[in-house]
């Protein structure tokens, strides 16, 4: 990896990003920017958009609800990440804000919503989980920014399933057996993860999962992790194994 800048500031636009193009930062951009770090003209900052990779730019002027940004030239080039999408029960508000988070860091391409028979989240704030996938992503520097789709029925999700894609199930009822076992052969493989809800998945859906032949069950050890752990577990794990970690 390319030295990473640590200290610098980095602000997700979804402008289009190029040697001197400029750009006018939004009123939430502009405020973190003037207000938040309370930078001023000529400070420098990082820009990135998810497409163009990440640019060097200047705060060339301000107006009331808005600054002025200069792009200057490409700090580091646009880097993918694994082809991993995440499929996951939306959980209550602060864990699946968290969930959001780690699973962008962990640089999954899709955020996937589905709908489980035990999902307890009421309404699914796509905006919030989009928001949140940003901020993981300008915190950490990664450059592309994990798509966010509308929640869907996991029926309907599997109805639809493109089976060129394995879809790796984090069961809670399978017999306790090593993971890394059970990922062999994936490496480079369009993947999915798949975390159920606080109430784990029902036996319909446990039925219904395994007997898909692009399904592969993996248990996460003998004891029950909550979702959002086991996003982060069963990420590390598919990433070390199959993913972009190797
Ligand atoms: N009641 C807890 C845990 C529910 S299980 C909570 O509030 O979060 C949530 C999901 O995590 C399960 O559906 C499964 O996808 C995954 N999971 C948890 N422990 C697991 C294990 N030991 N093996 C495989 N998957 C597990």
């Amino acid at each position: 990896m390319g030295k990473f800048d640590f200290a610098a500031n980095r602000l997700f636009v979804p402008s289009d990003l190029a040697a001197g193009a400029v750009i006018m930062a939004d009123a939430a951009a502009a405020n973190y920017l003037l207000n938040a770090l309370r930078l001023g003209d000529g400070a420098k900052i990082l820009l990135f958009n998810g497409r163009d990779g990440e640019w060097l730019a200047e705060i060339t002027g301000r107006a009331k609800r808005t600054c002025r940004l200069e792009c200057q030239e490409q700090i580091r080039a646009q880097e993918n990440g694994p082809d991993i999408d995440y499929l996951f029960a939306p959980l209550k508000r602060s864990r699946l804000d968290y969930m959001v988070q780690k699973a962008a860091e962990m640089g999954v391409a899709r955020l996937r919503p589905v709908l489980t028979q035990h999902t307890v989240a009421e309404r699914v704030n796509v905006d919030r989980m989009r928001s949140n996938a940003i901020e993981a992503a300008e915190q950490c520097g990664i450059l592309r920014v994990a798509e966010v789709s509308e929640p869907e029925k996991l029926e309907k999700v599997i109805a639809g399933w493109d089976e060129s894609r394995s879809l790796i199930f984090c069961d809670e009822a399978a017999v306790v057996s090593s993971p890394l076992q059970a990922l062999e052969g994936l490496a480079g493989a369009k993947l999915a993860v798949l975390v159920g809800p606080e109430g784990g998945f029902s036996e319909a859906e446990q039925h219904l999962l395994r007997g898909k032949r692009y399904t592969r069950m993996i248990s996460l050890g003998p004891r029950i992790l909550r979702a959002d752990t086991a996003a982060v577990a069963a990420l590390a794990i598919v990433n070390a194994v199959a993913g972009d970690w190797r």
